[in-house]
C-alpha cells in the first residue's frame, strides 16, 4: 500500500476523509507504508477492525491499533473530526481558535474543541530537534501588559506577565530558527541551563547589556553583549542590538492578541511552541499535517486532566 497522496485543497481533502474507514486507511497507510506486516508473524495480511481502530493479523490474529503512540489514542472523537482540526491548522497561517474550530466542526462542547487544539500543539514541538547554533541573538521580554505598582524590569512577585526568553538564529541578517521559553525566573543557572537545552555551545551569543547573562562564557559560549539603545531612541529609528530578536518579540504578540486574546500563564509555553512551530515551519502540507497527528513521531498522548492548567508542560520530556 503507498503512502496515499495529500489532498490539494479543502474540497479533495473533504472527499478523501469522508469517513472514519477513510482516515483509518490513511493511518495504516502511514504506519506500513510498504504494506501491512505483522509484528508478531510477519503475515502480510489483515482485517480492520474499524469499531476498535485496530488492524487483526489474518494469520495469527495478532491485533494492531491504528492510533498506539499518536495523538489519536484512546479518543472517542471521530478521526474525522481530528484530521479536520489537524488540516485547519496547518493550513491556516495564524491558527484556529477553539471557538472557531468548535464553530467550523459544528461540535456541540465549546470543551472538545478546545482539547483537540490542546492536543494539536503538544504535537508541534519535536522532541528530537536540533539546538540553535551560529550566530544566536538572545532578548528575554515580558508577555501581558504593564501593571500598576509593578516597579523594575526583574520584578517577579505579584507580577501577571510572564518572563520569556527569545532565541533567533542569524542568517545573513534573516531570521533562521526560533526558540522561545518561559521563564521561571532571571537567575544565572536557569539561564545557562535554558541556553544548554536550546542553543550548542560554541555559539556566538548576542544580547543587549543587561539581564541574567552572566556565565555564558563558563558555559561554553562567545557572548557579545552590547548596549542597546533607549526605548525612545528606538523608536526614532536607532538600530536594535539584537533586531532579529526583536522582530520575532513583535511578531509573537502581535500573534497572540490577533489570534488569542490574551493567554493565561499555565498555557503559554504552549502557545509560544504554536507560533515557533509556525514560523519554522517550512515543509509540505502533508509533513505538518502528520506532524500534527503525532504520525511517526513517538509523542506519547497527554490526557486531557493533565492538560487542564498545563500540568504536563513541566515534565522534561515534552521539552
Ligand atoms: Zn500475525
Amino acid at each position: 500500500m503507498a503512502r496515499p497522496p495529500f489532498p490539494r485543497n479543502v474540497r479533495e481533502f473533504q472527499h478523501q476523509f469522508a469517513t472514519e474507514e477513510a482516515c483509518q486507511l490513511y493511518l495504516a497507510a502511514c504506519r506500513w507504508p510498504e504494506g501491512f506486516r505483522c509484528p508478531r508473524c510477519g503475515h502480510q495480511r489483515a482485517y480492520a477492525i474499524v469499531t476498535h481502530r485496530r488492524w487483526e493479523c489474518a494469520a495469527c490474529r495478532y491485533q494492531v491499533s491504528l492510533t498506539a503512540g499518536t495523538i489519536l489514542h484512546n479518543t472517542k472523537t471521530p478521526l474525522t473530526l481530528w484530521f479536520w482540526a489537524a488540516y485547519l491548522m496547518t493550513t491556516d497561517k495564524r491558527g484556529v481558535s477553539a471557538l472557531l474550530l468548535q464553530r467550523q466542526l459544528g461540535l456541540r462542547r465549546y470543551e472538545t474543541a478546545w482539547m483537540m487544539l490542546h492536543k494539536l500543539r503538544r504535537a508541534m514541538v519535536n522532541a528530537a530537534r536540533e539546538p540553535l547554533h551560529g550566530d544566536v541573538e538572545v532578548d528575554d521580554t515580558w508577555i501581558g501588559g504593564p501593571q500598576p505598582g509593578i516597579k523594575g524590569s526583574r520584578q517577579l512577585k505579584d507580577r501577571l506577565a510572564v518572563p520569556i526568553l527569545v532565541a533567533v538564529e542569524r542568517r545573513d541578517d534573516r531570521s533562521g530558527r526560533i526558540r522561545m521559553v518561559v521563564l521561571p525566573n532571571f537567575t544565572a543557572m536557569t539561564m545557562v541551563a535554558i541556553f544548554k537545552e536550546h542553543i550548542a555551545p560554541g555559539s556566538t551569543v548576542y544580547t543587549d547589556g543587561l539581564g541574567g547573562f552572566a556565565g555564558l562564557h563558563a558555559a561554553g559560549y562567545r557572548h557579545i553583549a552590547l548596549k542597546q539603545p533607549r526605548r525612545s531612541a528606538l523608536r526614532k529609528g536607532a538600530t536594535s542590538v539584537v533586531p532579529l530578536a526583536d522582530r520575532a518579540i513583535g511578531n509573537l504578540q502581535h500573534w497572540l492578541i490577533g489570534t488569542y486574546h490574551g493567554v493565561s500563564r499555565a498555557q503559554l509555553q504552549v502557545y509560544l511552541d504554536e507560533f515557533v512551530f509556525r514560523h519554522t515551519r517550512r515543509k509540505p502540507p502533508m509533513a505538518a499535517f502528520q506532524t500534527l497527528l503525532g504520525l511517526g513521531t513517538g509523542h506519547t498522548p497527554t490526557p486531557y486532566r493533565r492538560i487542564r492548567g498545563g500540568r504536563d508542560i513541566l515534565k522534561p520530556a515534552d521539552g
